[in-house]
């Protein structure tokens, strides 16, 4: 005689600290595990009358072996197999398009619950040196509020945050694709031979990671788990623009290396380039990043990464380098200088080689490491800069940016014909 599955509650479940863990994919009216942190897959167990261990065990499969499949999780019972199919799934979002450069640059857009876009680019290390490096730059909303003047996701405007699910799913996939047949089909996959390829994450994709927090820090609680991805605390990088009281929330609830978008030394400039510079000028920008590596765990030695892109004529002169000189000083820092990716209708050029040269030495000769990114994937349009190249504009910010842009041509080539 088989047992009935114990019904699930329709209440969301609740973990210790009282957050609701109940995620319902939508399509099957069933609640998705995957996104789920190990306390709060615990509760959702305890929930439905089981043991919370079964947690690390489903966790497990899911990250570690890649199984989706609650049939093929071989050490639940039967009835918990039987269960957790009828009222649970494993849903990474759906892949739209997937594009796979010469280089070995990967780029995804995926289509995410009501149908948005968000795009995920996979680079490779080119360097021997480098050990086989991969990183996954992650999203983490639909679209951006924060609207960066050299940003074109800034330009389609803001649609709605990503679930843990949506998030953690970008690396899920990411690491899937290296395990496809041919069909690019995981059907015949021996899972007991499944590899996580990714070795670094940073949440650099769309939007402002600090805006959409507790998704992403559960996102990055798998990350870091040694039960699901178990990547270190210095391969998971979050990239922020300046939310400063998120940052310090950061320093308390979770261990990950920050970077910040920095763009621009000093406020004038940096108001232009990053608005939210407005709220949370520099003074309070860098305050808060010297306590975020300073003030926590001080035995641990971090710097923060400094993330700049070089705009020709904008923030790119010696002057400007000596400014950052002296903005960075008492806080460790690397310095990642990015050449600008135009993209259509940017207002702004890219510095060139010799100049982003000139840059880098005044930072090394004052002490930063300094790098250059290299731009890769450049004929996927997976580049840094280039990432909503073909997302939905669904505020038509981007339209009436454009539009705006044409009038001003438009303007501009009639007071050129007056003279
Ligand atoms: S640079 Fe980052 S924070 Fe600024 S608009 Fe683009 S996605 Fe948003």
């Amino acid at each position: 005689m088989s047992t009935a599955p114990t019904p699930v509650s329709s209440q969301p479940a609740r973990t210790a600290k009282g957050e609701s863990i109940r995620i319902v994919d939508e399509a099957q009216a069933k609640t998705n595990l995957l996104g789920m942190t190990p306390e709060q897959l615990a509760a959702y167990f305890k929930e439905i009358g089981e043991k919370p261990f079964r947690a690390t065990q489903v966790i497990k499969w899911i990250y570690q072996y890649g199984v989706t499949d609650f049939a093929q999780m071989t050490n639940l019972s039967k009835s918990l197999r039987e269960k957790l199919s009828a009222h649970a799934c494993v849903t990474p979002p759906k892949v739209l398009h997937r594009k796979y450069s010469d280089d070995g640059t990967r780029k995804w857009i995926f289509e995410v619950t009501g149908g948005s876009l968000v795009e995920t680019v996979l680079i490779p290390a080119d360097d021997s040196k480098a050990n086989g490096r991969k990183t996954l730059c992650i999203s983490s909303q639909v679209g951006c509020a924060l609207d960066c003047s050299f940003c074109s996701t800034g330009k389609q405007g803001f649609e709605r945050d990503l679930s843990a699910a949506e998030i953690i799913g970008q690396l899920w996939v990411a690491n899937a694709s290296y395990m496809t047949d041919e069909n690019e089909s995981l059907e015949r996959v021996d899972h007991s031979e499944w590899q996580n390829n990714v070795t670094n994450v940073v949440m650099m994709g769309m939007g402002e990671p600090l805006l959409n927090y507790k998704p992403v820090v559960s996102a990055m609680e798998l990350m870091l788990s040694d039960h699901a991805y178990g990547l270190s605390k210095r391969r998971v990088t979050l990239s922020t623009s300046g939310v400063v009281p998120k940052m310090y929330d950061l320093a308390k609830d979770i261990d990950v290396a920050l970077a910040i978008s920095l763009h621009a030394p000093n406020d004038a400039l940096r108001n232009e380039l990053v608005p939210i510079n407005k709220k949370y000028p520099l003074s309070e920008l860098m305050a808060a990043a010297k306590h975020y590596v300073n003030d926590i765990n001080p035995r641990h030695k971090k710097h923060v990464t400094i993330e700049y892109v070089m705009l020709e004529g904008v923030n790119d002169s010696d002057q400007h380098a000596h400014e950052l000189v002296a903005l960075l000083e008492g806080l460790p820092s690397k310095i990642n200088l990015i050449p600008f990716n135009p993209f259509p209708h940017a207002p702004y050029g890219r510095s060139s080689n010799n100049r982003i040269h000139a840059f880098s030495n005044i930072l090394s000769q004052a002490g930063f490491v300094c790098t250059v990114r290299q731009t890769r994937g450049d004929d996927i349009d997976a580049a840094c800069g280039q990432l909503v190249g073909q997302v939905a504009d669904r505020t038509r910010r981007q339209a009436t940016w454009q539009k705006s842009i044409a009038e001003r041509q438009q303007s501009a080539a009639g007071e050129s014909v007056a003279e």
